[in-house]
């Protein structure tokens, strides 16, 4: 399809998505009655736990469908507020919260406030694909800082401080990683901590939207918890799509410095109003709720994660890295495969597999691999991945 003359050179600049460009495909594959396995699921196979939906039905019920608030509904951010404080370990006010319809205007709404046109944003690669696309929206320039299967997707460090130049403005840190699902130790949080010590002018964003999907004997930090002396540069972005499994609820949050979330809310009036009144009454249920829901869904993906990764390491030339939290694995293909999109394209034309190609991710070597589908699901998909390997 042409584009119209009249779009603007932000819409221009846009890239279109790659992961929706496949997922097309095999919807449409599967309309023609071929038989598809998809491995590119980027959200929880579970409904949303059933205390929370009847929190948002009473609240319907109860009349709460009025415009709100446009930085969020003051009970939701004081919980909000107070699960920071006590699970994650940073001292959160209410007035330090901003609720966003989903942690992506989380992203959006701080790039837009804090970025100006020619400052850079420092993208650790590889890395969740909206990152660089809100950047440049935001008028500034993303600039990727590569790491690879063979080192682990550990962050380089060297590197990390090798590209930060001037106009260097917000480094982005999203563990559990999304796709590499690495999760940064104590000791890597630290010695980031100190990277930031050492350029004062940074401003970091945390994206622990996966946080508590990590494997049995990793724990989650946050960067502001490790380094409480940068908590005047640290903004959290988080949400309940993946713990809770409700991404179609599109509930998010800021936290960080009360003067940017005042200028984010700003944004946000201006923009978008108050996220849907009766869902941030789930999102309230939620939180203040307990946590087994979210132990229970966790422990199903841990064991998921665990089939994906062992079918995988069987495979012949994959380099895997196994990843310890959130729901994706992301392998290096060996020699000999092509690129990430045309491998991709070929998994599905030949073999009907739908994976996500790496290039989307920074990483044109690797695919991803979700692993919240059904075990039957991940054992198909790695027989069929399988069969498009070269053989030696
Ligand atoms: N951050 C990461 C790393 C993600 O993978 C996603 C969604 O896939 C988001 C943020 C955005 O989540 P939400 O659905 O809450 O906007």
């Amino acid at each position: 399809m042409s584009r119209p003359p009249f779009l603007s050179s932000r819409a221009e600049a846009l890239q279109p998505s790659l992961t929706l460009a496949i997922s097309a495909r095999a919807k449409a594959l599967q309309q023609e009655g071929r038989d598809i396995c998809s491995l590119s699921a980027g959200e929880p196979d579970f409904e949303t736990p059933a205390f929370i939906v009847e929190a948002s039905v009473q609240a319907l019920r109860d009349g709460v469908t009025r415009y709100g608030p446009a930085a969020g509904d003051p009970v939701l951010r004081e919980a909000i507020a107070h699960k920071i404080s006590a699970e994650n370990g940073v001292p959160t006010t209410a007035s330090e919260v901003l609720v966003t319809n989903g942690g992506k205007q989380a992203i959006y709404n701080l790039f837009q406030v804090v970025l100006n046109p020619g400052d850079e944003v420092l993208i650790p690669a590889p890395y969740w694909l909206s990152y660089p696309e809100m950047a440049r929206l935001a008028g500034a320039q993303p600039v990727a800082v590569p790491s690879s299967a063979r080192t682990g997707f550990k962050p380089d460090l060297d590197a990390l401080e090798a590209a930060i130049t001037p106009a260097t403005r917000l480094l982005v840190v999203n563990s559990p990683g999304n796709p590499t699902g690495h999760v940064l130790s104590l000791e890597e949080l630290e010695l980031l901590a100190d990277l930031l010590r050492r350029h004062p002018r940074l401003l970091v964003m945390t994206d622990e939207i996966y946080e508590y999907l990590v494997d049995e004997g990793i724990t989650h930090h946050s960067l502001a918890a490790v380094a409480p002396d940068l908590q005047d540069r640290c903004f959290m972005v988080n949400g309940f799509a993946k713990g809770w499994a409700m991404t179609g609820w599109r509930l998010g949050y800021l936290s960080g410095p009360a003067a940017v979330i005042k200028a984010a809310s700003a944004l946000q009036s201006q923009s978008t109003s108050n996220v849907c009144s009766f869902a941030q009454s789930g999102a309230t249920a939620a939180i203040e709720g307990s946590r087994d829901c979210v132990r229970e869904m966790a422990a199903s993906y841990n064991l998921r994660r665990q089939l994906l990764i062992d079918g995988l390491q069987a495979l012949p030339g994959i380099t895997l890295v196994p990843p310890r939290g959130a729901f994706y694995a992301f392998p290096q293909l060996p020699e000999g495969c092509g690129d990430s999109v045309s491998f991709c394209t070929r998994a599905l034309e030949e073999e009907g597999l739908a994976i996500v190609p790496g290039g989307a991710f920074g990483d044109d070597r690797c695919v991803r691999l979700s692993c919240a589908v059904s075990r039957e699901t991940i054992t198909d998909g790695i027989s069929r991945l399988a069969r498009l390997l070269p053989v030696d």
